[in-house]
């Protein structure tokens, strides 16, 4: 049995703030959950995050208040909370006593929010804990990484009229199944899958549905035997393995938007593989594209 963790990157409305939306899920025996589990709970509690969830989107982006801080390096986790915590309470106080700055207020708190569970840790070392936790997944031998990238004005230009984060599920699974179906049959093992999804409210239903008919008539690409049930919704900021599928799509997302590689380095090792193509993660654009997922991709 395999359990598929499966998270997003980006907005799937066009513009939106991202030109990707990215569907990346990681694929994990149930027999190596717990010593797998136990790694990344231990790399999350070297660097004070224990409770913390890693929302990878937040964690690289810059912390101002830690450069007014002198000797910040030099202090103590807890020492660092304290004073950047002083500072953002002054910062909300101003813009709250002024009327006119209320919009800047709200987004202020806004910002504030998105990284208060990182302010004790400097830019390299918010760097590192995303360098160390995908190096750890890239050693995972038996996880395999399931994905689709999508071009969001690519998509929209061949399919006008089809939902972008379906279309990346539906590859996704259908990806997975595949998997599942080639890996029950190398070792006469029946093997089943579970999909553990980040809950999104506005797509729980619709997946749900898409699953269920999946069940009934297949995909366009595959039948559905070795999958079973619909999606279970889960909160990621209480899962790991979430936020590890969360971290997964964030690098892939970054990679095909901005070429950024040093986190997509170690987490393209698990793409699942087949007589040496990458079959497990697409990258869809229109233009002919000289990416590794693409070079991969057969
Ligand atoms: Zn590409």
């Amino acid at each position: 049995m395999l359990l598929c963790y499966i998270d997003e990157s980006g907005t799937p409305e066009l513009p939106g703030t991202s030109s990707h939306y990215v569907l990346a899920g990681i694929a994990i025996p149930i027999a190596k959950w717990k010593t797998y589990e136990g790694e990344i709970r231990k790399l999350k509690a070297n660097y004070g995050l224990a409770n913390s969830e890693i929302h990878s989107a937040y964690i690289p982006r810059p912390i101002i208040e830690q450069n007014k801080i002198k000797d910040f390096e030099m202090m103590s986790y807890e020492e660092r909370r304290m004073a950047v915590e002083k500072l953002r309470s002054d910062e909300l106080y101003k813009l709250q006593s002024t009327p006119k700055l209320h919009k800047q207020y709200q987004q202020t708190k806004k910002n504030h929010k998105q990284t208060e569970e990182y302010i004790h840790l400097t830019d390299n070392e918010r760097k590192q804990v995303l360098i160390d936790l995908s190096k750890t997944l890239g050693k995972w031998k038996d996880v395999r990484l399931f994905a689709d990238c999508i071009d969001k004005v690519s998509f929209r230009q061949k399919f006008s009229d089809q939902n972008i984060e379906e279309e990346a599920f539906t590859q996704l699974i259908s990806r997975f199944e595949q998997y599942l179906k080639i890996y029950s049959k190398t070792t006469k093992d029946d093997k089943c899958g579970i999909l553990v999804h980040d809950n999104n409210p506005t797509m729980a239903t619709r997946l749900t549905k898409l699953m269920s008919h999946f069940h009934d008539k297949g995909t366009k690409w595959t039948t559905i035997k070795n999958i079973i049930e619909v999606p279970f919704f889960v909160d990621s900021a209480s899962v790991n393995m979430v936020q590890m599928a969360d971290l997964c799509s964030f690098a892939l997302r970054r990679y095909v938007e901005k070429r950024e590689s040093y986190l997509f380095e170690n987490i393209f090792k698990m793409a699942d593989g087949k007589d040496g193509h990458a079959v497990g993660v697409r990258h869809f654009a229109n233009q002919p594209c000289d990416c590794l997922i693409c070079k991969s991709h057969k």
